[in-house]
């Protein structure tokens, strides 16, 4: 399994998947007042364990991955 990114139609910015990865793969920085939330997925040194806590813990399925063979 791979994860891919998060779709941001459907993310509804709730930082559960921040919360809950044992990597901490996942990120939202502070915003302002009024300001729009973000969260991001980077993985660029591989540390996905593909334990799929992330996929398992959001509200929306917004998490995209990709099941390897
Ligand atoms: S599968 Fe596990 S290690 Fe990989 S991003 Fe999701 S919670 Fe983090
Ligand atoms: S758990 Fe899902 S809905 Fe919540 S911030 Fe992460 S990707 Fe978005």
């Amino acid at each position: 399994m791979k994860i891919i990114a998060i779709d941001n139609i459907l993310c509804i910015k709730c930082r559960d998947c921040v919360e809950e990865c044992p990597e901490n793969l996942f990120y939202s920085p502070p915003t302002k007042i009024g300001e729009k939330r973000k969260v991001f997925f980077e993985d660029p040194n591989n540390k996905c364990t593909f334990c799929g806590q992330c996929i398992d813990i959001c509200p929306t399925k917004a998490i995209q991955f990709q099941i390897k063979d």
